[in-house]
């Protein structure tokens, strides 16, 4: 087989060359990290798992038109993406207060926000990502006050179609981690959703018993993280098709 040329590897991804220009091959590892990868483990079959379940979401915000860069995905743990400049913020959606909030502002965990509520981080590992305002991403230009307000737009829009789309499967979206990336067509940019959208960036609780369907399990020493996982790909309607297909053998032809 052809090697392939690395391109990036981070703690959950790797980011190889794509077959054409301006597309990257985006790898799920099995590799968990938290607290600032004080905290690692292999999750067995977790890129599995993320590589579908940010592919069936990436897919249904394309249909809603909120642009991102997922193109296809290629196999188990690989999907071709766009190329994008990646602006070095994490947007943050929430609904319900928990993690760094909670512990910010005093807000005891699982209380409902007024509204929901925008904060921006800084992607910076050596840093902690800490917290910025838009004072901060313009004077230092992180990002132009144009993209914070198409990131903002996109933001909202992503949280409220997930939001309902969770919903309807008896799961809270209490937050979720947005990434976005600059994407240049001939003398054109645009911002559009670049990363992915799993159960490792968001905190999804189910409706009935609380529990946490996320990494926090991983964080908090819950156990059964796995578990989780693949009863958010099952509420999506996605474990099934995996299984059948792991299940596939080899098909006689006659
Ligand atoms: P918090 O700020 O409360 O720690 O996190 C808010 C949300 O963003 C949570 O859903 C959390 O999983 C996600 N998040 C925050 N930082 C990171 C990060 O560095 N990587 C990932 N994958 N998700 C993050």
């Amino acid at each position: 087989m052809k090697s392939r040329k690395l391109v990036y590897e981070g703690k959950s991804k790797i980011l190889y060359e794509g077959p054409e220009p301006g597309t990257l091959v985006q790898y799920f590892k099995d590799d968990t990290t938290a607290l600032d990868a004080t905290k690692k483990a292999v999750l067995e079959g977790k890129g599995v798992l993320n590589n579908r379940i940010s592919e069936y979401l990436m897919t249904k915000l394309t249909d809603i038109g909120v642009p991102n860069h997922f193109m296809r995905r290629l196999n188990m743990r690989e999907q071709l993406i766009r190329e994008v400049e990646i602006i070095p913020l994490e947007v943050v959606v929430r609904n319900i207060a928990a993690g760094s909030l909670s512990k910010r502002l005093g807000i005891e965990e699982g209380t409902t926000l007024p509204r929901s509520i925008i904060e921006f981080f800084l992607k910076d590992d050596k840093l902690h990502d800490p917290m910025v305002t838009e004072e901060h991403i313009t004077a230092f230009q992180w990002a132009a006050p144009q993209e914070i307000d198409e990131m903002v737009a996109s933001a909202i829009r992503i949280n409220d179609f997930l939001s309902g789309l969770f919903l309807g499967l008896g799961i809270r979206l209490v937050d979720v981690k947005l990434e976005f990336g600059r994407l240049w067509e001939n003398d054109m940019m645009r911002v559009i959703l670049a990363d992915e959208i799993s159960p490792d960036s968001m905190r999804l609780w189910d409706v009935r018993t609380n529990e946490k369907m996320d990494k926090d399990r991983f964080r908090k020493d819950l156990g059964g993280v796995m578990e989780a996982y693949s009863e958010v790909a099952k509420r999506l309607g996605i474990l099934n098709e995996l299984q059948n297909n792991e299940r596939k053998g080899p098909v006689l032809v006659k």
